[in-house]
């Protein structure tokens, strides 16, 4: 199953995606965690979306694009997997098809997780995140049991610093931006299901998972 989960940043997509890698075994590929693993080692990729990650804007397509690329030289993702964050732009939808079908795959389904600003704007500025495996938290909607400490892992919790109104605002706006093209991209090959995200994460889950039944 080659699943990608479109959706405004906050939408849940990374909280689903990492469900999901669990429940059918595939893995989550999300190009936001791969880019701030990047900026961490300080490889000349992190360097130079560094910058342009904090002001919440796009990095260029052809490096996302590369990066994806070799992510997918990973023989992990023969049977399938979970893709966030990927595609942003109809130019990074088309990228994918071209970087897959190389590979002999094509996208099967694609999720998109609708979401209102208001929620998202809240989701987003409370979100935290655990630096050790990823897990997300929320300070009021779903905190951890033991304040700032996952608790899948018990590493620490922090606040990744596009999480602020500001820059999730600029978020919001590039990606509506760029949204329409890609819903009309997946919607003519009749890939694309749209799910209301703005209801409990449980449900969006089984949701998802009832769609991807469907299709394999
Ligand atoms: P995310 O974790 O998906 O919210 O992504 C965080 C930031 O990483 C975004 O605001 C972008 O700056 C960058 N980013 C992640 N995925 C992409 C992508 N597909 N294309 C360009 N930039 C991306």
């Amino acid at each position: 199953m080659y699943l990608v989960l479109l959706g405004p940043p906050g939408a849940g997509k990374g909280t689903q995606a990492k469900r999901l890698a669990e429940k059918l075994s595939l893995p989550h590929i999300s190009t936001g965690d791969i880019l701030r693993q990047q900026v961490k080692d300080g490889t000349d990729l992190g360097r130079q979306a560094k910058e342009i990650m904090e002001k919440g804007l796009l990095v260029p397509d052809e490096l996302v694009a590369q990066m994806l690329d070799d992510r997918f030289n990973n023989p992990d993702i023969k049977k399938g997997f979970i893709l966030d964050g990927y595609p942003r732009t109809l130019p990074q939808a088309c990228s994918l098809d071209e970087i897959l079908k190389a590979k002999g795959l094509a996208v099967d389904l694609v999720v998109y997780l609708d979401s209102s600003d208001e929620v998202i704007i809240k989701r987003l500025t409370g979100r935290q995140v655990c630096s050790k495996c990823g897990a997300n938290f929320h300070v009021t909607n779903m905190p951890p049991k033991v304040k700032g400490v996952c608790d899948s892992c018990q590493g620490s919790l922090y606040q990744r610093s596009d999480d602020n109104e500001t820059t999730v605002r600029k978020r919001l706006e590039v990606y509506k931006q760029q949204v329409a093209s890609l819903i009309a991209y997946y919607k003519k090959v009749s890939k694309l299901q749209s799910l209301n995200a703005d209801l409990g994460a449980e449900v969006v889950l089984e949701q998802i998972i009832d769609l991807s039944a469907q299709v394999k």
